[in-house]
């Protein structure tokens, strides 16, 4: 115990960034006693997880969806004061593309509970079914793993799965999970979301949106978890410069400069890359996040008359603008307010923001009557929303070749795509490493 008060003093470290990376990190350093300051260069935390106030209403940059299996992401969630049953709309596992496609699984144990879905599947031959499940067996079977990564379209066409379960089924939980389309996502990272999510208990394939916005969720909660066990959370101080010493790692901002025993950089790639790039230790490091293709994610949130409803507070639309529609009422007691989610690239980028809005607004009046204008809409595009997931990518490790420096975030190696999870997960890492 002695020994590890010890340690715990003679360390102190820095992060860099107060998304979910950053943040799970600081929580991971505090909770064990060891110093910790975040330095953000916005005003608020969260990241790309963020909200985002608009004509008085509470929004996110993104609407944003957890699945059942992000277990560290819930756990931190809860340690830092949050009550999964207040924060979230947890909905079991089910896929509805309006008119077009439904699947809904049953309270039965998993994976029985996915073959069930997938054989009473709506909106698809008895044929394709049969062979939706066979392909979820053989996955199974493979322990979800692949001796050679490829992209989902090839190993769908492996499988037999043609078009019309492709384009209804694999291609939306595919640009759900990794923002990237069949065409260009890694097979091994679709299979590890679905190893978590769809074949270990029937709760990790439940679908939890949340109620708070982003930033009281998690970020803003564990920015008092940190001060309240001694640590720093300063947002609109972003770090310039990160300059190793004798002495340890100095982090420069408008304010000054401080050393640090250890500085995690838990900024997104690019600015990742901007602070690494003078390292010559870090020249294959900044190349690898130099080399991630970015996708973006587009939200269009609509401000109807509050008895405007959907039919469930989640439901996809097929061959349509808008992939996904939330309804903020039936989610978060904000009635009339409506989000479409295009996820990945696509047309929409091409067309002006109120001409995009009017697409939606269309479909919104073709698919479910909803007549009329909203009283607003906001478009919030996310360029670079998450790296394009694409095989074999190399993504750079947490630990770095600079003593002392790590790197957290969404991009770096693991199992997961550019989630929440995958960004808690980074950052637990970077905490681990510096105490063990
Ligand atoms: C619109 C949208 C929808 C999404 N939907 C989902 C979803 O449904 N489910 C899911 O799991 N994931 C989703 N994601 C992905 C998820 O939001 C990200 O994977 C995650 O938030 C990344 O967290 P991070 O901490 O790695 O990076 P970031 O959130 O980018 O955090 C990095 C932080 O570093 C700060 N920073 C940058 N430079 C500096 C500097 N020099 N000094 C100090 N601070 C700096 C930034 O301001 C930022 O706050 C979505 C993303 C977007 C954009």
């Amino acid at each position: 115990m002695a020994g590890l008060q010890d340690l715990a003093q003679k360390l102190n470290v820095g992060v860099i960034g107060g998304g979910y990376a950053g943040m799970a990190a600081a929580v991971a350093l505090a909770e064990r006693g060891i110093p910790v300051t975040v330095f953000e260069s916005a005003r608020q935390l969260g990241g790309r997880a963020r909200g985002v106030v608009h004509q008085d209403t509470q929004l996110d940059n993104g609407q944003h969806l957890l699945l059942g299996c992000y277990r560290q992401t819930l756990r931190l969630i809860e340690q830092v004061g949050g009550n999964l049953e207040q924060d979230f709309l947890r909905l079991p596992l089910q896929l509805d593309l309006h008119g077009e496609f439904s699947l809904r699984a049953p309270h039965l144990p998993a994976p029985l509970h996915l073959l069930i879905a997938l054989l009473s599947a709506q909106g698809l031959p008895f044929g394709a079914r049969l062979n939706a499940a066979r392909f979820m067996l053989a996955l199974r079977r493979m322990n979800f793993r692949l001796s050679c990564d490829m992209t989902v379209a090839e190993l769908l066409a492996q499988h037999g799965q043609d078009a019309e379960p492709a384009q209804k089924l694999w291609e939306p939980l595919c640009i759900a999970a990794l923002n990237t389309p069949i065409r260009k996502a890694s097979a091994r990272v679709l299979l590890n979301v679905l190893r978590d999510a769809l074949n270990r208990s029937r709760a990790d394939s439940d679908m939890l949106l949340p109620r708070v916005d982003f930033t009281a969720l998690f970020p803003q909660r564990a920015a008092s978890y940190v001060e309240e066990r001694g640590g720093k959370v300063l947002t609109s101080c972003g770090v310039e410069a990160i300059t190793p010493k004798d002495s340890g790692i100095e982090l420069t901002t408008a304010e000054g400069t401080t050393i640090f025993s250890h500085v995690i950089c838990a900024a997104p790639p690019v600015a990742a890359a901007k602070l690494l790039r003078s390292f010559a230790a870090l020249e294959n490091t900044v190349a690898q996040i130099n080399g991630l293709e970015h996708q973006p994610i587009y939200t269009i949130y609509l401000r109807y008359p509050a008895h405007v409803t959907l039919p469930h507070p989640m439901i996809g639309l097929h061959r349509r603008f808008s992939q996904w529609l939330f309804d903020k009422g039936q989610i978060a007691g904000q009635h009339g307010l409506l989000a479409a989610v295009i996820s990945a690239e696509g047309i929409h980028q091409e067309l002006p923001q109120e001409q995009l809005a009017q697409k939606v607004i269309a479909e919104l009046r073709e698919e479910f009557g909803i007549a009329g204008q909203p009283e607003w809409f906001k478009v919030i595009a996310e360029k670079r929303a998450t790296f394009c997931c694409a095989p074999n990518l190399q993504r750079p490790s947490q630990q770095t070749a600079l003593p002392g420096l790590l790197l957290a975030g969404d991009y770096t190696a693991g199992d997961y795509p550019a989630t929440l999870e995958g960004a808690v997960l980074s950052g637990l890492r970077c905490a681990s490493l510096i105490s063990a």
